[in-house]
Parts: structure tokens; sequence; C-alpha cells
């Protein structure tokens, strides 16, 4: 048996009295039956990484940089989220493939840079509505994923999947629990082709995961928890959505 993972994406959002009151109603509510983390903007990491101490809430990156130090001027390294306590960092979310044209490679590279540091990243993988259309999604998703197994090589099983399907983030068009199930075998038996973990490993589901389609999802056999975006901001929602994995 998998132990859940629910995962908010902050994305940008927040400031210090929303986080505080967000933060503050999300530990309130545990403990919880699965793990739980937090993935907020670096400029709250510290303030994020104080409030939750004593909770066994967990919080994340929502990117980190694939270079170990140097002239990069506005990237943040996974030794410096290491440092504020960050157990995990996003990397490869859409919404940077799409507005940083960032490659499959980079992605790859970041999820070793973070690895690296004792972070686990949380890859996404995702196709966009014209590839889904076009019969591409298999094919798109495993070529995201599989630069990521190469580059990770032994360390592969370490790290947390995403399946975020473009079309149905920040849309209220959720996957149907059939539809990301398949796609999420397929990540599955992609990973047990590469690790021996690959049965321990977490895939998460990603796109309008919200309270009243949490269960069903996460009742999918190879559905591991959620990376949640717009439900993440209200601690309401977000709270039950942790209670239905
Ligand atoms: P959403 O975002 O839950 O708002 O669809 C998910 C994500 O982008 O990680």
């Amino acid at each position: 048996m998998r132990r859940k993972l629910v995962a908010g994406n902050w994305k940008m959002h927040g400031s210090h009295t929303a986080n505080a009151e967000l933060l503050a109603g999300i530990t309130a509510a545990r403990p919880f039956g699965c793990d739980v983390a937090v993935c907020v903007p670096f400029p709250y990491l510290s303030e994020t990484a104080v409030a939750l101490a004593a909770s066994e809430v967990r919080w994340g990156a929502q990117d980190c940089s694939a270079h170990e130090q140097g002239a990069y001027t506005g990237e943040v390294s996974a030794a410096m989220l290491a440092e504020f306590g960050c157990r995990y960092a996003i990397v490869g979310h859409s919404e940077r493939r799409q507005y940083h044209a960032e490659t499959d490679q980079q992605v790859a590279d970041k999820a070793k840079a973070a690895l690296a540091r004792g972070i686990t990243p949380i890859v996404c993988v995702g196709e966009t509505l014209a590839q889904r259309e076009a019969g591409e999604t298999e094919s798109v998703v495993k070529r995201q994923l599989s630069a990521v197994i190469h580059t990770l090589g032994h360390c592969a099983g370490e790290m947390v999947v995403a399946y975020e399907p473009v079309w149905a983030i920040g849309t209220g068009k959720v996957a149907t629990p059939e539809q990301a199930q398949a796609v999420h075998a397929v990540l599955r038996a992609q990973l047990k082709a590469a690790t021996p973990q690959a049965d321990a490993m977490k895939i998460l589901y990603g796109g309008s995961m919200k309270p009243d389609n949490a269960a069903t999802l996460m009742s999918q056999p190879d559905i591991d928890g959620g990376l949640i975006g717009g439900a993440s901001l209200k601690a309401a929602d977000f709270v039950a959505i942790c209670r239905a994995a």
C-alpha cells in the first residue's frame, strides 16, 4: 500500500496575512492519514518553515535551478532550498514548460539537482488538449518522463511523478478517473521498466482536483495523491482533499 501524498501548489498567490491564515487552517485540521505538503513561492519559504515547524505538514518550492551556484540571476538553487528545510521541489510544471520554455532535459537536470540536495522532485508531465485530441497523450508523457529517468539513473525511484493534463489545469475540466488512471498505468509501467522501486513510487494526479472529485480520483489503483492548485488556497478545500486521500 502506497501512502498518499497531497501537495498544494500555491503558484504565485499569497501574502503574509493570507499565508498565516491558510497554514493555521491546515495545521488545525491535523492529523491527516496521508502525507501533506505545501509548495509556496520562494519569499514565503522561511515563514512557512516556521509556521509548520511543529507539524508533520511538509513544505516545498515550485521550482529549483539545475545549477549548483553561480551567475544565474533570478534563480534559486537546491542547496538554498535545502537550507529552508524544503522537502519537495516541483519541477517541470506545465506553466514553466510553457512560459519559460523549459525543455525535458532542463526539467530532468532540475530534478537531479534537487535530489542531490536531498529534496524530492515532484516531476510534472502532461499533454495539451491538442496533443490529447491527436492521440499523442501516451507518447508525450513517456517522452517527458523518459528524460528524467535517464538523467536520474539509479536514483529515478526517489522522485515523485505528477500527471497533470494541461487542459485540466485551472480549467475546472478534470480528467475522469478512468482517463487519469489510464495514463498513470502507462507511467507506472515505464517506471517499472526503469527501477525496482516503481511499485513504491508515488504518481500524483493534478488538474482541477477538488473536494468533490478527489476521493474518486485517488481511489484509482495508480493514483497516489494529488497536486492541488486552486483548491490549495482555501484551507477548508485543501483539508477536505487531504481527508479524501
Ligand atoms: P489546479 O492546478 O488544481 O488549479 O488545476 C493544478 C496545478 O497546476 O498543479
